[in-house]
């Protein structure tokens, strides 16, 4: 029996205004070298100093990661060349991060909670990036000392699957907190994995490291082809290499990229030139009071308070701002059930084929509430309500001035439907002798011509009741 080892490594690229050691925007997709300085670029005798926003941000991930603090965090320098890294070296933690011993329970199903420990998670500097273009190569150094957040976990994932599942959990949480947009397309979230396996009881094996992972699905994939290659090499007597190997999503393969170089190669050694950061207890005070409830408990929090399960429950708690919109609308007086399957169900309709998110579109917790009550209390049907919703979600219009212009108010006035009933009863004697000796399916003939004669804006309920009782009534 095999053991599996997995453990990750997660880089985040922090949502600040400006990068974490000068004040160059902080922007994705800008034209080539436009945001950049001599100190992003490392020209010598330049300064770094230390973006607060990025330091807020990185203890608000320590705090949700449940980590011990450092007193004192120290900046590094990794030392390594490479053309995208124009200093030479790369501003990092390495011995004193700002967050140590922390953990993050990833929920494996039905409430099945699975407890990783992470071992640290530091502030770095990204590089530049280097474009590869015919037999030129091209630097673009605007996301050159851009902040950059890594969290390395303790190898206690078993599998691919946990693998997937602690990613899209983690990357939940980092977005709930606002911290990151999480694009693993754009590179703002990335994901090295490391894996060994070895004879149960006999501790770790000999790792290596996946790189190239731009999805969740990538890395259960990735770790599900190394897993079957380790045992291949063990049970044919041979030996695992540590080393570092890129998925091939193509081919559904990993290949050798290179041997692994030991942390020594990068001759860490403290920063000179940015004195180690001491936060202060009201600083940490502060950051705790500014901690949202994360997913897991809003989760739990939604569930028991307004009674949401399954996939209403993954959908409204996926992202932030749905939980929150489904909250406010409830508080606006919409019935909670309704409030969740109108959000998963024909709000997410418009937001997919309009490409809009629910945050940019027209629709208002409020307006959502008052179109919810108004098909409840029967003044408009579902479907006039479906309607009504595709022009709010465009357009900053009234729900209730859309009922009107669009005259989509059901008749529920029973006075007004009563008079149409019976005359419409009258003139089928036959339908209404057949009904009353029991045909109870040509009900539905008579509901069909009140629907005629009303133009659909008879309230179903209201009709059919009537035309129950006017026919008993003749009876
Ligand atoms: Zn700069």
């Amino acid at each position: 029996m095999y053991q599996t080892f997995i453990g990750l490594e997660i880089h985040i690229h922090l949502l600040t205004e400006s990068k974490v050691f000068c004040s160059c925007p902080n922007k994705y997709g800008s034209e080539p070298n436009t945001n950049i300085c001599p100190v992003c670029t490392g020209y010598p005798g330049v300064l770094p100093s230390l973006n607060e926003e990025a330091v807020t941000k990185s203890y608000q991930v320590c705090m949700a990661l449940n980590c011990q603090l450092n007193d004192t965090a120290v900046f590094e320098r990794k030392n390594y060349f490479y053309p995208d890294m124009p200093k030479n070296y790369q501003i990092s933690q390495f011995e004193f991060p700002f967050g140590i011993h922390g953990y993050f329970d990833v929920d494996l199903g039905e409430g099945n909670l699975k407890r990783i420990r992470i071992h640290d998670v530091h502030l770095e500097e990204d590089a530049g990036k280097m474009i590869h273009s015919g037999n030129r190569s091209y630097l673009d150094y605007n996301r050159a000392g851009t902040p950059l957040l890594e969290i390395v976990t303790e190898p206690d994932l078993e599998s691919g699957e946990e693998a997937e599942l602690f990613l899209q959990q983690f990357r939940q949480m980092v977005r709930y907190l606002g911290v990151t947009d999480g694009n693993m397309e754009e590179g703002s979230l990335r994901c090295d994995a490391n894996v060994s396996i070895n004879e149960a009881g006999k501790g770790l094996g000999t790792k290596t490291e996946v790189k190239n992972l731009n999805s969740s699905r990538f890395v259960r994939k990735a770790l599900e082809y190394e897993i079957r290659r380790h045992k291949k090499v063990l049970s044919s007597g041979e030996k695992i290499i540590q080393e570092t190997r890129l998925w091939d999503e193509d081919r559904s393969v990993t290949s050798s990229m290179r041997t692994k170089e030991s942390s020594n190669d990068y001759r860490y050694f403290p920063e000179p030139d940015l004195p180690p950061y001491r936060p202060s207890a009201e600083f940490l005070k502060g950051i705790k009071e500014s901690l949202i409830e994360l997913p897991l408990d809003r989760k739990k929090r939604l569930c028991e308070e307004y009674g949401l399960s399954g996939q209403n429950l993954v959908f409204i708690t996926a992202e932030k701002e749905t939980a929150d919109f489904f909250e406010e609308t409830v508080s606006k007086g919409a019935p909670a059930k309704e409030t969740a399957s109108w959000l998963g169900g024909d709000v997410q309709k418009q937001v997919n084929i309009t490409g809009t998110g629910l945050e940019a579109s027209f629709l208002t917790p409020e307006k959502l509430s008052t179109l919810i009550i108004m098909v409840k209390e029967g003044k408009i049907s579902q479907n006039a309500a479906k309607k009504v919703l595709s022009v709010v979600f465009d357009e900053d219009k009234d729900p209730l001035a859309v009922v009107k212009d669009l005259g989509l108010e059901q008749v529920s006035d029973t006075g007004e439907l009563e008079k149409i009933v019976a005359d419409i009863v009258d003139s089928n004697p036959k339908v209404a002798q057949a009904i009353r000796e029991g045909a109870g399916k040509q009900i539905g003939f008579l509901m069909g011509q009140v629907m005629k004669a009303t133009g659909g804006k008879a309230n179903p309920k209201v009709a059919q009741e009537l035309i129950k009782n006017i026919i008993l009534k003749q009876e």
